[in-house]
């Protein structure tokens, strides 16, 4: 059973899946699809919003 390989985001050549690295062009976490990383820029950007709102309300 060899690992299940997936094309990396970036540079579209396959890569083993969940590598933290391509090994091809250097990009971070190239198996983690575009939608996931969506989510999470979202999600950083409210939790940014949340503490701001909460530090604006301590003032
Ligand atoms: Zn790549």
């Amino acid at each position: 059973m060899s690992k299940k390989q997936i094309p990396c985001r970036y540079c579209k050549q396959e890569v083993d899946d969940g590598v933290k690295r391509c090994p091809h062009c250097g990009t971070h976490n190239p198996t983690i699809g575009v939608k996931k990383a969506m989510v999470w820029t979202v999600g950083a950007i409210i939790a940014f919003y949340l503490i701001g709102f909460v530090l604006q309300m301590l003032h």
